[in-house]
């Protein structure tokens, strides 16, 4: 780290910028968006640059800097992009002791700027110490999409209301508080009401939190995906990010897990393939037991939390409990297969009806609309399908679908390990055979039009 971030108070402050054109203009903007008061000078002065500093109220001298103009400068930009005159007045700069930068200049600069997302007071400053420009700005472009525009407004918002907060125990509860303002109820009052009502609601909120029992926490039911983050809702990763304790199935994959804090508590239950399952039981009262700590808990579950899931049982054991809970919607393996295929889960004219079904229930194999599911055209997506492929194929057929019925085998979606099958119904038991790891059966679908053209058969396709 050569180059040490710092943030530098420029209330009151001078700042000198000196050059006649786009450089020029560049910096002057980015300064303009601070108190700090700014001198240009340009002897030739582009038109626009001239523009921009009326508008900005910066004072345009239309000479060079002489080494009296620079008195008590803190920044000083050498922004000509041509080297003596550039050089000439670093010098200069420098004498008077402001912190120079010329631009594009790495060598000659005392400080480089970086690329800045700018929420203030919320501000991200990225640098690369020269060394990638490109990755800087792709950097910024991804936080810039990341971070509501309103960020700043409830960061000032929050900010005034610190002393007022304090009314919380410091700790998990003033965490909670804060963290409950600046993922849920400060964005939601923004979207839906305005600015001016922030205030009020973060007073709301600050009573809700004081009445609330203290040590009573609350359970977030979460879908994490399919197993690649980048899939994941950003509620979910807001959800995890603010967890104390994290109860996961054993699908949820390490790369996901990681994304919680470091220091929260990580419970792994159900069942990996056929192995050891934890009793739905034992997961609710982990949940249950966890929330009495007052510890925000977010149980985690593959794909959605509504699929294939046990979803009601635990919200039912939560209520009876007497714990606040919500659920956060993923992205479901048919879903992700899908995609991972090109292909559209519904077609007008082919299926107008998707059925998700298991072909396992509590009992052993289940027994599914089968007449239905064998009907030309129909679509199914089956879950936990692997092992039950034999059973799927052999009722099928008996029902009369054609042994050609295109199935594509998915496993592993959307992780690095993905693999994709394409098979027929005829051939189901033998292909499913060949996998390892989740996988989904996609019956009635096969590759896409281009890729079915010159391939029957392809294997990992990803
Ligand atoms: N709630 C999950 C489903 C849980 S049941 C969801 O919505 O996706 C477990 C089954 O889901 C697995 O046996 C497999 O059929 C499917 N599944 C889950 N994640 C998967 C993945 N990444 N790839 C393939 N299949 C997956």
């Amino acid at each position: 780290m050569q180059h040490f971030p710092v943030y530098l108070d420029l209330a009151a402050a001078r700042v000198v910028i000196a050059g006649n054109g786009a450089f020029a203009l560049a910096k002057l903007r980015l300064l303009a968006r601070t108190p700090a008061r700014i001198t240009l000078f340009a002897p030739a002065p582009a038109r626009d640059l001239e523009v921009a500093a009326g508008e900005h109220g910066a004072t345009l001298l239309r000479r060079p800097a002489e080494a009296a103009d620079l008195d008590g400068a803190r920044l000083a930009y050498a922004a000509h992009g041509e080297g003596a005159a550039d050089a000439r007045f670093a010098r200069l700069a420098r004498a008077a002791g402001a912190l120079v930068n010329v631009v594009d200049d790495l060598e000659a600069s005392d400080h480089i700027t970086p690329a800045i997302v700018d929420r203030a007071p919320v501000t991200i400053a990225i640098g690369t110490e020269g060394a990638a420009p490109v990755l800087a700005r792709a950097i910024k472009a991804d936080l810039e999409e990341r971070l509501p525009q309103g960020l700043g407004t409830l960061a000032r918002a929050g900010k005034l209301f610190r002393p007022a907060a304090e009314a919380l125990p410091q700790g998990r509860r003033r965490r909670a508080f804060w963290s409950d303002y600046y993922t849920r109820s400060g964005p939601e009052v923004l979207a839906e009401a305005g600015a001016e009502l922030l205030d009020h609601a973060l007073h709301a909120l600050l009573e809700r939190h004081l009445r609330a029992e203290a040590g009573v926490g609350r359970v977030d039911l979460v879908g994490a995906g399919p197993g690649d983050p980048a899939l994941m809702t950003l509620k979910a990763r807001q959800l995890l990010d603010a967890a104390d304790v994290v109860i996961h199935d054993r699908l949820v994959p390490r790369p996901i897990l990681d994304l919680a804090r470091r220091e929260a508590l990580f419970v792994p239950v159900g069942k990996e393939g056929f192995g050891p399952s934890t009793p739905q039981d034992a997961i609710n009262a982990a949940m249950i037991d966890h929330a009495r700590t007052g510890a925000r808990v977010v149980r985690l579950k593959g794909g959605d939390a509504s699929v294939f899931a046990r979803l009601d049982e635990e919200t039912e054991a939560l209520a009876a409990a007497g714990i606040d809970w919500s659920v956060t919607p993923g992205i479901t393996a048919a879903s992700a297969a899908a995609a991972a295929i090109g292909r559209s889960l519904t077609r007008r004219g082919r299926n107008a009806e998707l059925r998700l079904v298991t072909a396992h229930d509590t009992q052993g194999f289940a027994e599914l609309d089968w007449p239905a599911l064998a009907r030309p055209g129909a679509v199914a997506a089956v879950y936990m399908g692997r092992t039950a492929a034999r059973f799927v194929q052999g009722r099928l057929m008996m029902h009369g679908a054609s042994p050609a019925t295109p199935v594509t085998l998915v496993a592993n979606v959307a992780r690095p390990d993905q693999r994709i099958l394409t098979s027929r119904l005829d051939r189901l038991a033998a292909d499913a055979a060949q996998l390892s790891g989740p996988a989904i059966l996609l019956v009635g679908l096969g590759p896409a039009q281009a890729a079915a053209s010159f391939s029957q058969r392809i294997e990992d396709m990803a």
